[in-house]
């Protein structure tokens, strides 16, 4: 016979991880906040696929950007067509939005999205490859209410998840009309420091200078670059002057960051970044957006101006965490019955059900088990309490409700045991 040789055991891909039941349920608390946000907000979920066409993202985010120069998880289908594991959730709803018309009945639509996105990057703390982004995309109006509407409401998620110390950059980096020409200034300006830049910078210098502004290695080099604002046409400026009006009446704590830019290709006039306040390393943007209103045509859509946002996840998770630290250890939850004999045993049925349905978790042993293996079981299975019903306890009408935990008991008439558990539990929760 062959031998069978031992597994080794596989492991999470690079830059993946296991959200744990320990952890899972602030990912949902977090969505839940962010619907009730949402909702207030008067937008609605959008959910699209996890993988589009790789071109989708080439054509929308830019050829020189990092995300689709090497940070795109490409793979080929069994007909070779190119599918890409979304990067970010701007691109496939404005495909979603074309294709479906979405535009047609309302001119004006408010999406929101909540789901994991995927980029190839170096793991460190805060950049994964497999991140949660929650965003909204707001088609239909070019009035700058609507660009200080998305982050006012970037601005209520984040206070909502429990983050008040935090900061909002704001930019504007202008439009088809005006920015050529800062280009041009920008461009003459990166070429007098040619010889520090990175070997990025100097590609950029001629493909995309804009993003030499956002580079890792060269940003902190171009405190004295020119800026947008003193570049702008009279109807970005305008635009600009608005918003900026719009934020300081909502009292959102923003400030201007000349010199900000997004990794993107698509966006137009107004750009923002929000920080944890002393933490606006590069690698520290909680959430991040702007106007991008030549996209839905460049996708081939009718033109339809456009403003959006997208937060991370993880990186609220982590500053919550550095604010309070979470234990991540398992903790004791719900109730086992533990029936003896068969009396007992229909009794426990009836009970496990009114138990479970008002909402507290329940198991029970088996007729046949003895009481020691189903205190095990109950031991075993991390439940934090357990309740004994056997002849006694059937004839005396009270059960004894034992904390695993703190090993305390106390009887409790039958027909209470329900309304005792509810108390607790609500107590907790
Ligand atoms: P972006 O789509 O690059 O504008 O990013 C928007 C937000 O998504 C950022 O501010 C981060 O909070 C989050 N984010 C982007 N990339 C990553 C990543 N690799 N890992 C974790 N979060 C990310």
């Amino acid at each position: 016979m062959e031998e069978k040789k031992p597994q080794e055991p596989l492991q999470a891909a690079r830059g993946m991880h296991d959200i744990l039941p320990s952890r899972s349920d602030r990912y949902a608390s977090m969505e839940s906040a962010a619907r009730k946000v949402f909702s207030a907000f008067n937008y609605t979920e959008i959910r699209t696929p996890v993988m589009e066409p790789a071109e989708l993202y080439e054509r929308a985010i830019g050829e020189t950007t990092d995300i689709v120069e090497k940070e795109m998880f490409v793979l080929k289908d069994r007909g070779d067509r190119r599918l890409c594991l979304r990067p970010e959730g701007t691109a496939g709803i404005v495909r979603a939005y074309i294709e479906n018309n979405l535009g047609h009945e309302f001119p004006i639509a408010k999406f929101f999205y909540i789901g994991p996105m995927f980029r190839a990057e170096r793991p460190q703390k805060g950049r994964y490859r497999e991140f949660v982004q929650i965003g909204s995309e707001y088609f239909g109006n070019e009035r700058p209410a609507a660009d200080a509407e998305t982050i006012i409401l970037a601005h209520s998620l984040i206070k909502k998840f429990g983050l008040s110390d935090i900061q909002i950059l704001v930019n504007t980096i202008g439009c088809p009309a005006c920015r050529p020409k800062y280009l041009e200034v920008l461009k003459a300006y990166l070429e007098g420091k040619k010889n520090d830049l990175c070997e990025n910078c100097r590609t950029r210098l001629v493909k995309n200078p804009l993003r030499a502004l956002d580079c890792k290695e060269d940003a902190d080099k171009f405190g004295d670059a020119p800026k947008t604002v003193d570049h702008l046409c009279e109807a970005c400026r305008t635009h600009y002057a608005s918003v900026l009006e719009h934020l300081k009446s909502a009292q959102v704590p923003f400030a201007e960051r000349p010199r900000l830019v997004r990794g993107l290709d698509y966006y137009t006039r107004t750009v923002f970044e929000v920080y944890s306040t002393g933490n606006t390393g590069s690698q520290g943007a909680l959430a991040a957006g702007g106007r991008y209103d030549g996209l839905v045509e460049q996708l081939g859509g009718n033109p339809v101006p456009a403003v959006g946002f997208a937060l991370g996840v993880e990186r609220v998770l982590n500053e919550l965490d550095a604010a309070s630290p979470v234990s991540d250890a398992k903790s004791r939850r719900g109730v086992f019955l533990i029936p003896l004999g068969a009396p007992a045993y229909e009794v426990v049925q009836k009970l496990l059900i009114q138990v479970r349905e008002a909402g507290i978790p329940a198991e029970s042993g088996a007729a046949d088990q003895s009481i020691k293996s189903q205190m095990r079981l109950a031991d075993r299975i991390g439940a934090e309490y357990c309740v004994i019903i056997g002849d006694n306890e059937l004839a005396s009408g009270e059960f004894a409700l034992k904390n695993l935990e703190s090993k305390s008991q106390q009887n409790i008439p039958k027909d209470k045991l329900v309304q005792v558990l509810v108390d607790r539990y609500s107590v907790k929760s």
